[in-house]
Protein backbone atom coordinates (compact mmCIF):
# COMPACT_ATOMS: atom_id res chain seq x y z
CA UNK A 1 0.00 0.00 0.00
CA UNK A 2 1.15 3.10 -0.77
CA UNK A 3 1.75 5.55 2.06
CA UNK A 4 -1.33 7.97 0.46
CA UNK A 5 -3.80 5.19 0.57
CA UNK A 6 -1.98 4.58 4.59
CA UNK A 7 -2.82 8.02 5.83
CA UNK A 8 -5.58 8.83 3.46
CA UNK A 9 -3.70 11.74 2.36
CA UNK A 10 -7.19 12.33 0.36
CA UNK A 11 -8.74 13.71 3.43
CA UNK A 12 -5.45 14.74 5.66
CA UNK A 13 -5.07 17.33 2.58
CA UNK A 14 -9.09 18.76 2.81
CA UNK A 15 -8.95 22.21 2.63
CA UNK A 16 -11.83 23.73 4.87
CA UNK A 17 -14.10 24.48 2.11
CA UNK A 18 -14.11 20.50 1.06
CA UNK A 19 -14.58 19.70 5.11
CA UNK A 20 -17.03 21.47 5.16
CA UNK A 21 -18.59 19.55 1.87
CA UNK A 22 -17.34 16.50 2.94
CA UNK A 23 -19.33 17.13 6.62
CA UNK A 24 -22.77 17.78 4.98
CA UNK A 25 -22.74 14.58 2.98
CA UNK A 26 -20.83 12.45 5.57
CA UNK A 27 -23.28 13.92 8.78
CA UNK A 28 -26.69 12.89 6.45
CA UNK A 29 -25.59 9.57 6.21
CA UNK A 30 -24.31 9.00 9.57
CA UNK A 31 -27.72 9.86 10.62
CA UNK A 32 -29.34 7.56 8.35
CA UNK A 33 -27.68 4.99 9.36
CA UNK A 34 -27.92 5.59 13.23
CA UNK A 35 -31.83 5.73 12.12
CA UNK A 36 -31.28 1.49 12.02
CA UNK A 37 -30.02 1.32 15.36
CA UNK A 38 -33.45 -0.08 18.06
CA UNK A 39 -31.69 3.22 20.56
CA UNK A 40 -31.60 6.26 17.73
CA UNK A 41 -34.64 4.56 16.38
CA UNK A 42 -36.94 5.34 18.92
CA UNK A 43 -35.04 8.26 19.93
CA UNK A 44 -35.94 10.18 16.42
CA UNK A 45 -39.16 8.63 16.83
CA UNK A 46 -39.98 10.71 20.48
CA UNK A 47 -38.40 13.93 19.25
CA UNK A 48 -40.22 13.68 15.44
CA UNK A 49 -36.87 13.65 13.92
CA UNK A 50 -36.56 12.23 10.34
CA UNK A 51 -33.16 11.60 9.02
CA UNK A 52 -34.42 13.39 5.98
CA UNK A 53 -34.24 16.55 7.98
CA UNK A 54 -30.70 17.00 7.51
CA UNK A 55 -29.35 18.27 5.25
CA UNK A 56 -26.00 20.19 5.99
CA UNK A 57 -23.53 20.01 9.16
CA UNK A 58 -25.35 23.16 10.46
CA UNK A 59 -28.70 20.98 10.95
CA UNK A 60 -26.11 18.98 13.97
CA UNK A 61 -27.76 20.98 16.34
CA UNK A 62 -31.80 19.58 15.41
CA UNK A 63 -30.00 16.15 16.87
CA UNK A 64 -30.38 15.18 20.16
CA UNK A 65 -26.94 14.68 22.49
CA UNK A 66 -25.53 11.25 23.53
CA UNK A 67 -24.38 10.70 27.00
CA UNK A 68 -22.30 7.87 28.62
CA UNK A 69 -25.46 7.28 30.40
CA UNK A 70 -27.40 6.85 27.36
CA UNK A 71 -24.66 4.11 26.20
CA UNK A 72 -24.96 2.33 29.59
CA UNK A 73 -28.97 2.19 28.84
CA UNK A 74 -28.64 0.93 25.42
CA UNK A 75 -25.77 -1.70 26.59
CA UNK A 76 -25.34 -4.45 25.31
CA UNK A 77 -26.61 -3.76 21.92
CA UNK A 78 -29.01 -1.07 21.58
CA UNK A 79 -27.27 0.99 19.13
CA UNK A 80 -25.87 -1.72 17.43
CA UNK A 81 -26.51 -0.33 13.40
CA UNK A 82 -25.79 -3.28 10.93
CA UNK A 83 -26.48 -6.76 11.11
CA UNK A 84 -24.72 -8.54 13.87
CA UNK A 85 -22.85 -10.49 11.57
CA UNK A 86 -20.77 -7.36 9.82
CA UNK A 87 -19.60 -6.81 12.92
CA UNK A 88 -15.62 -8.22 13.91
CA UNK A 89 -14.64 -6.27 16.36
CA UNK A 90 -15.50 -4.86 20.21
CA UNK A 91 -14.00 -2.41 22.88
CA UNK A 92 -15.30 -1.14 26.20
CA UNK A 93 -14.36 2.04 27.64
CA UNK A 94 -12.17 2.19 30.54
CA UNK A 95 -14.72 2.96 33.35
CA UNK A 96 -14.36 0.76 36.68
CA UNK A 97 -17.56 1.21 37.83
CA UNK A 98 -20.79 0.12 36.96
CA UNK A 99 -21.65 -1.69 33.40
CA UNK A 100 -18.78 -0.62 30.72
CA UNK A 101 -19.98 0.68 27.61
CA UNK A 102 -19.60 -1.87 24.69
CA UNK A 103 -18.82 -0.32 20.92
CA UNK A 104 -18.95 -2.12 17.89
CA UNK A 105 -17.15 -2.27 14.54
CA UNK A 106 -17.38 -3.46 11.09
CA UNK A 107 -14.71 -4.70 9.01
CA UNK A 108 -14.64 -0.98 7.42
CA UNK A 109 -14.77 0.71 10.85
CA UNK A 110 -11.64 -1.29 11.87
CA UNK A 111 -9.78 -0.05 8.45
CA UNK A 112 -11.19 3.61 8.62
CA UNK A 113 -9.67 3.59 12.63
CA UNK A 114 -6.45 2.10 11.49
CA UNK A 115 -6.06 5.04 8.76
CA UNK A 116 -6.78 7.80 10.95
CA UNK A 117 -4.16 6.18 14.08
CA UNK A 118 -1.68 5.85 11.09
CA UNK A 119 -1.91 9.52 9.54
CA UNK A 120 -1.63 10.36 13.36
CA UNK A 121 1.79 8.82 13.88
CA UNK A 122 2.74 10.00 10.37
CA UNK A 123 2.19 13.62 11.15
CA UNK A 124 4.41 13.20 14.14
CA UNK A 125 7.09 11.80 12.24
CA UNK A 126 6.89 8.15 11.88
CA UNK A 127 7.68 6.47 8.87
CA UNK A 128 7.89 2.79 7.69
CA UNK A 129 11.26 2.06 8.65
CA UNK A 130 10.98 3.42 12.83
CA UNK A 131 10.56 0.58 15.30
CA UNK A 132 7.46 0.91 17.09
CA UNK A 133 6.94 -0.19 20.64
CA UNK A 134 3.18 -0.42 22.32
CA UNK A 135 3.54 0.17 26.12
CA UNK A 136 0.25 0.15 26.85
CA UNK A 137 -2.74 -2.24 27.55
CA UNK A 138 -3.88 -4.29 25.09
CA UNK A 139 -7.43 -6.40 25.47
CA UNK A 140 -10.73 -4.00 25.71
CA UNK A 141 -8.57 -1.25 26.31
CA UNK A 142 -8.31 0.87 22.75
CA UNK A 143 -4.54 2.03 23.63
CA UNK A 144 -3.65 -1.50 22.31
CA UNK A 145 -5.36 -2.28 19.32
CA UNK A 146 -5.93 1.17 18.00
CA UNK A 147 -2.09 1.93 18.04
CA UNK A 148 -1.06 -1.80 17.10
CA UNK A 149 -3.11 -1.70 13.49
CA UNK A 150 -2.26 2.31 13.33
CA UNK A 151 1.12 1.36 13.18
CA UNK A 152 1.21 -1.84 11.21
CA UNK A 153 -0.30 0.10 8.70
CA UNK A 154 2.24 3.02 8.26
CA UNK A 155 4.19 0.14 7.87
CA UNK A 156 6.52 -0.04 10.94
CA UNK A 157 8.24 -2.95 13.16
CA UNK A 158 5.69 -3.49 15.77
CA UNK A 159 6.42 -4.61 19.37
CA UNK A 160 3.17 -5.13 21.04
CA UNK A 161 4.92 -5.12 24.65
CA UNK A 162 1.56 -4.45 26.44
CA UNK A 163 1.86 -2.59 30.14
CA UNK A 164 4.08 -3.10 32.74
CA UNK A 165 7.17 -5.08 33.44
CA UNK A 166 9.31 -2.08 33.01
CA UNK A 167 12.91 -4.09 32.66
CA UNK A 168 11.61 -5.98 30.12
CA UNK A 169 10.15 -2.99 28.34
CA UNK A 170 13.85 -1.09 28.67
CA UNK A 171 15.46 -4.61 27.39
CA UNK A 172 12.95 -4.30 24.33
CA UNK A 173 13.50 -0.64 23.35
CA UNK A 174 17.20 -1.20 23.85
CA UNK A 175 17.87 -4.36 21.66
CA UNK A 176 15.52 -3.69 19.24
CA UNK A 177 16.25 -0.13 18.68
CA UNK A 178 13.00 1.10 19.15
CA UNK A 179 12.60 4.63 17.62
CA UNK A 180 8.66 5.36 18.64
CA UNK A 181 7.14 4.38 21.62
CA UNK A 182 3.41 4.58 22.95
CA UNK A 183 2.90 5.69 26.45
CA UNK A 184 0.08 7.07 29.29
CA UNK A 185 2.75 10.17 30.08
CA UNK A 186 2.52 8.69 33.63
CA UNK A 187 4.27 5.48 32.74
CA UNK A 188 6.29 7.20 30.42
CA UNK A 189 7.44 8.86 33.71
CA UNK A 190 7.93 5.84 35.47
CA UNK A 191 10.32 3.90 33.66
CA UNK A 192 12.22 7.22 33.25
CA UNK A 193 12.72 7.15 36.75
CA UNK A 194 13.44 3.94 37.18
CA UNK A 195 16.25 4.15 35.19
CA UNK A 196 17.71 7.23 36.79
CA UNK A 197 17.45 5.42 39.74
CA UNK A 198 19.11 2.59 38.89
CA UNK A 199 22.45 5.28 37.36
CA UNK A 200 21.07 4.85 34.11
CA UNK A 201 20.47 7.31 31.33
CA UNK A 202 16.84 7.57 29.43
CA UNK A 203 18.65 9.44 26.76
CA UNK A 204 20.98 6.40 25.38
CA UNK A 205 17.76 4.60 24.36
CA UNK A 206 17.39 6.64 21.30
CA UNK A 207 13.82 6.89 21.28
CA UNK A 208 12.80 9.97 18.97
CA UNK A 209 9.21 9.49 19.23
CA UNK A 210 6.64 9.22 22.03
CA UNK A 211 2.24 9.57 21.64
CA UNK A 212 1.82 9.75 25.07
CA UNK A 213 -2.22 10.44 25.86
CA UNK A 214 -5.29 8.07 27.28
CA UNK A 215 -4.93 10.83 30.90
CA UNK A 216 -5.14 14.29 30.74
CA UNK A 217 -1.36 16.00 31.11
CA UNK A 218 0.58 20.02 31.45
CA UNK A 219 3.08 21.25 29.14
CA UNK A 220 5.18 21.36 31.78
CA UNK A 221 5.16 17.19 32.16
CA UNK A 222 5.82 17.13 28.49
CA UNK A 223 8.77 19.43 28.80
CA UNK A 224 10.24 17.38 31.82
CA UNK A 225 9.60 14.02 29.58
CA UNK A 226 11.56 15.58 27.12
CA UNK A 227 14.63 16.51 28.95
CA UNK A 228 14.77 13.36 30.78
CA UNK A 229 14.69 11.44 27.16
CA UNK A 230 15.26 13.22 24.90
CA UNK A 231 12.61 12.73 21.98
CA UNK A 232 9.59 14.85 21.37
CA UNK A 233 6.40 13.99 23.33
CA UNK A 234 3.51 14.05 21.11
CA UNK A 235 -0.06 14.74 22.62
CA UNK A 236 -2.51 11.83 21.57
CA UNK A 237 -6.55 12.06 22.43
CA UNK A 238 -9.19 9.74 22.09
CA UNK A 239 -11.88 8.05 23.34
CA UNK A 240 -13.24 4.73 23.19
CA UNK A 241 -16.90 5.36 22.66
CA UNK A 242 -14.87 7.55 19.55
CA UNK A 243 -13.06 4.36 18.62
CA UNK A 244 -10.33 5.75 20.25
CA UNK A 245 -7.12 6.40 20.03
CA UNK A 246 -6.30 8.21 16.87
CA UNK A 247 -9.41 11.45 17.03
CA UNK A 248 -6.63 14.32 17.26
CA UNK A 249 -2.72 14.05 17.58
CA UNK A 250 -0.05 16.22 17.61
CA UNK A 251 2.11 17.54 14.06
CA UNK A 252 5.77 17.99 14.01
CA UNK A 253 4.66 21.62 14.94
CA UNK A 254 3.86 20.27 18.43
CA UNK A 255 0.87 23.20 18.88
CA UNK A 256 -2.45 21.08 19.71
CA UNK A 257 -3.86 18.41 18.08
CA UNK A 258 -5.41 18.38 14.59
CA UNK A 259 -8.87 16.49 15.21
CA UNK A 260 -9.92 14.22 11.80
CA UNK A 261 -12.76 16.21 10.47
CA UNK A 262 -13.70 13.89 7.70
CA UNK A 263 -13.62 11.27 10.75
CA UNK A 264 -16.02 13.55 13.13
CA UNK A 265 -17.89 16.09 13.74
CA UNK A 266 -16.30 18.46 16.38
CA UNK A 267 -18.72 21.08 18.56
CA UNK A 268 -17.35 22.80 21.95
CA UNK A 269 -20.75 23.50 23.85
CA UNK A 270 -21.08 25.74 27.73
CA UNK A 271 -21.95 21.98 29.58
CA UNK A 272 -24.21 24.47 31.51
CA UNK A 273 -26.56 25.89 28.72
CA UNK A 274 -25.52 23.03 26.24
CA UNK A 275 -24.74 26.14 23.64
CA UNK A 276 -22.07 26.47 21.44
CA UNK A 277 -18.94 27.85 23.63
CA UNK A 278 -17.90 31.56 22.21
CA UNK A 279 -14.77 31.08 19.85
CA UNK A 280 -12.25 29.89 21.27
CA UNK A 281 -13.11 29.29 24.49
CA UNK A 282 -13.03 26.27 26.55
CA UNK A 283 -16.08 23.88 26.69
CA UNK A 284 -17.02 20.27 26.66
CA UNK A 285 -15.96 18.40 23.47
CA UNK A 286 -19.02 17.27 21.60
CA UNK A 287 -18.20 14.95 18.72
CA UNK A 288 -20.21 12.47 16.33
CA UNK A 289 -18.92 10.15 14.28
CA UNK A 290 -19.09 10.10 10.31
CA UNK A 291 -17.27 7.09 9.45
CA UNK A 292 -18.76 4.38 11.38
CA UNK A 293 -21.40 1.99 10.35
CA UNK A 294 -21.49 -0.59 12.92
CA UNK A 295 -22.25 1.75 15.53
CA UNK A 296 -22.65 5.61 14.93
CA UNK A 297 -22.95 7.86 18.09
CA UNK A 298 -24.03 11.53 17.74
CA UNK A 299 -23.31 14.23 19.78
CA UNK A 300 -21.59 12.18 22.21
CA UNK A 301 -20.76 14.46 25.33
CA UNK A 302 -17.03 13.48 26.37
CA UNK A 303 -17.06 15.45 29.77
CA UNK A 304 -13.67 16.31 28.08
CA UNK A 305 -12.95 20.16 28.38
CA UNK A 306 -10.91 22.00 25.88
CA UNK A 307 -11.07 24.79 23.11
CA UNK A 308 -10.41 24.60 19.42
CA UNK A 309 -7.17 26.71 18.25
CA UNK A 310 -7.38 29.58 16.15
CA UNK A 311 -5.70 30.29 13.29
CA UNK A 312 -3.82 28.28 10.89
CA UNK A 313 -1.20 25.73 11.60
CA UNK A 314 2.15 26.24 10.35
CA UNK A 315 1.84 22.58 9.06
CA UNK A 316 -0.53 22.99 6.17
CA UNK A 317 -3.38 20.82 8.09
CA UNK A 318 -6.90 22.47 7.82
CA UNK A 319 -8.17 20.54 10.61
CA UNK A 320 -9.03 21.84 12.87
CA UNK A 321 -6.29 21.91 15.76
CA UNK A 322 -7.76 21.13 20.22
CA UNK A 323 -5.76 22.45 22.68
CA UNK A 324 -4.57 20.38 25.75
CA UNK A 325 -7.66 18.66 27.58
CA UNK A 326 -7.69 21.04 30.83
CA UNK A 327 -8.97 18.00 32.67
CA UNK A 328 -13.14 16.24 32.41
CA UNK A 329 -15.70 17.75 33.98
CA UNK A 330 -15.94 15.37 36.38
CA UNK A 331 -12.61 15.32 37.38
CA UNK A 332 -12.79 18.97 38.99
CA UNK A 333 -12.23 19.17 42.78
CA UNK A 334 -13.82 21.92 44.94
CA UNK A 335 -11.76 22.47 47.86
CA UNK A 336 -13.04 25.03 49.80
CA UNK A 337 -15.34 25.98 47.46
CA UNK A 338 -12.53 26.95 45.05
CA UNK A 339 -12.97 24.86 41.84
CA UNK A 340 -9.17 23.34 41.40
CA UNK A 341 -7.89 20.69 38.63
CA UNK A 342 -5.30 18.48 39.04
CA UNK A 343 -3.80 19.78 35.82
CA UNK A 344 -3.19 23.12 38.06
CA UNK A 345 -0.85 21.13 40.47
CA UNK A 346 0.92 19.69 38.23
CA UNK A 347 1.92 22.68 36.40
CA UNK A 348 3.62 24.13 39.63
CA UNK A 349 5.03 20.43 40.34
CA UNK A 350 6.22 20.14 37.02
CA UNK A 351 8.59 23.19 37.12
CA UNK A 352 10.52 22.35 39.77
CA UNK A 353 13.55 20.51 38.85
CA UNK A 354 14.06 19.12 42.05
CA UNK A 355 10.64 17.29 42.27
CA UNK A 356 10.27 13.64 40.26
CA UNK A 357 7.32 13.42 37.84
CA UNK A 358 5.11 11.52 40.31
CA UNK A 359 2.65 12.80 42.40
CA UNK A 360 -0.61 12.42 44.22
CA UNK A 361 -3.27 14.71 45.57
CA UNK A 362 -4.68 13.98 49.19
CA UNK A 363 -7.80 15.45 49.98
CA UNK A 364 -8.91 15.14 53.67
CA UNK A 365 -11.39 16.89 56.15
CA UNK A 366 -9.96 18.72 59.28
CA UNK A 367 -12.97 20.13 61.23
CA UNK A 368 -15.46 20.29 58.67
CA UNK A 369 -12.86 21.94 56.66
CA UNK A 370 -11.01 20.73 53.08
CA UNK A 371 -7.50 20.00 53.67
CA UNK A 372 -5.46 19.63 50.20
CA UNK A 373 -2.29 17.51 51.16
CA UNK A 374 0.31 17.11 47.63
CA UNK A 375 2.66 14.38 48.47
CA UNK A 376 5.37 14.59 45.51
CA UNK A 377 8.54 12.19 44.89
CA UNK A 378 11.74 14.19 45.08
CA UNK A 379 14.68 14.03 42.14
CA UNK A 380 17.34 12.84 43.91
CA UNK A 381 19.72 13.46 41.34
CA UNK A 382 18.82 17.63 41.35
CA UNK A 383 18.84 17.57 44.80
CA UNK A 384 21.88 18.57 46.94
CA UNK A 385 21.07 16.64 50.12
CA UNK A 386 20.93 19.26 52.74
CA UNK A 387 17.87 20.00 54.90
CA UNK A 388 17.72 23.20 54.47
CA UNK A 389 17.58 23.67 50.78
CA UNK A 390 14.56 21.18 51.26
CA UNK A 391 13.08 23.53 53.55
CA UNK A 392 13.68 26.37 51.21
CA UNK A 393 12.28 24.56 48.36
CA UNK A 394 9.59 23.30 50.29
CA UNK A 395 8.60 26.77 51.20
CA UNK A 396 8.63 28.27 48.21
CA UNK A 397 6.82 25.19 46.75
CA UNK A 398 3.71 25.91 49.44
CA UNK A 399 3.64 29.34 48.10
CA UNK A 400 3.38 29.07 44.53
CA UNK A 401 0.87 26.09 45.28
CA UNK A 402 -1.24 28.71 47.32
CA UNK A 403 -0.80 31.02 44.67
CA UNK A 404 -2.28 29.12 41.95
CA UNK A 405 -5.56 27.59 43.99
CA UNK A 406 -6.25 30.49 46.33
CA UNK A 407 -5.51 28.53 49.91
CA UNK A 408 -2.98 26.57 51.80
CA UNK A 409 -1.82 23.70 50.52
CA UNK A 410 0.23 20.95 51.95
CA UNK A 411 3.21 19.40 51.01
CA UNK A 412 4.91 16.35 51.77
CA UNK A 413 8.06 15.77 49.71
CA UNK A 414 8.48 11.71 49.39
CA UNK A 415 11.22 9.36 48.39
CA UNK A 416 11.82 8.25 44.76
CA UNK A 417 9.74 4.91 43.75
CA UNK A 418 7.42 5.21 46.86
CA UNK A 419 4.40 6.55 46.00
CA UNK A 420 2.30 3.65 43.78
CA UNK A 421 3.56 3.12 39.83
CA UNK A 422 1.14 3.70 37.34
CA UNK A 423 1.28 1.33 34.24
CA UNK A 424 -1.76 3.04 32.52
CA UNK A 425 -3.84 5.99 33.51
CA UNK A 426 -2.46 7.18 37.15
CA UNK A 427 -4.98 7.73 39.80
CA UNK A 428 -3.97 11.54 40.96
CA UNK A 429 -6.72 12.23 43.45
CA UNK A 430 -7.23 10.75 46.58
CA UNK A 431 -10.41 11.94 47.91
CA UNK A 432 -11.12 10.88 51.64
CA UNK A 433 -13.72 13.65 52.65
CA UNK A 434 -16.53 11.43 53.21
P1 LIG B 1 -11.14 5.48 27.46
O1 LIG B 1 -12.50 5.33 28.04
O2 LIG B 1 -10.17 4.52 28.00
O3 LIG B 1 -11.20 5.45 25.99
O4 LIG B 1 -10.61 6.90 27.91
C1 LIG B 1 -10.88 8.07 27.20
C2 LIG B 1 -10.63 9.27 28.06
O5 LIG B 1 -9.24 9.42 28.38
C3 LIG B 1 -10.98 10.58 27.38
O6 LIG B 1 -12.36 10.84 27.42
C4 LIG B 1 -10.15 11.57 28.16
O7 LIG B 1 -10.78 11.92 29.38
C5 LIG B 1 -8.88 10.80 28.48
N1 LIG B 1 -7.83 11.13 27.50
C6 LIG B 1 -7.46 10.43 26.43
N2 LIG B 1 -6.43 11.03 25.79
C7 LIG B 1 -6.15 12.16 26.46
C8 LIG B 1 -5.20 13.22 26.29
N3 LIG B 1 -4.31 13.24 25.32
N4 LIG B 1 -5.25 14.24 27.19
C9 LIG B 1 -6.14 14.24 28.19
N5 LIG B 1 -7.03 13.26 28.41
C10 LIG B 1 -7.06 12.24 27.56
ZN1 LIG C 1 -0.09 21.08 12.24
Amino acid sequence: MEVSDQIGERFVRMSREEIARFQGEALKSSVAQAAKSPWYAAKFKEIGLEPGDINSADDITKLPFTTKDDLRLSYPAGMLAVEPERIIRMHTSSGTTGKPTAIFHTREDVDCWAELMARCLYIAGARSHDIFQNMSGYGLFTGGLGLHYGAERLGMWCIPAGAGNTARQILLIRDFHVTVIHATPSYAMHVAERMVQDGEDPKRLGIKIAALGAEPYTDEMRVKLQDLYGFKVFNSYGLSEMNGPGVAFECEVQKGMHAWEDGYLFEIINPDTLEPAKEGEVGELVMTTLRRDGMPILRYRTRDLTRMLPGDCPCGIAHVRLGRMVGRSDDMLIVRGVNVFPSQIEEVLMRHKWLGGNYVIHLTKKEALDQMTVKVEIAKSSFDGSIDTLRHQRADLRKELREQVGFGVDVDIVEPGSLPASEGKATRVIDERG
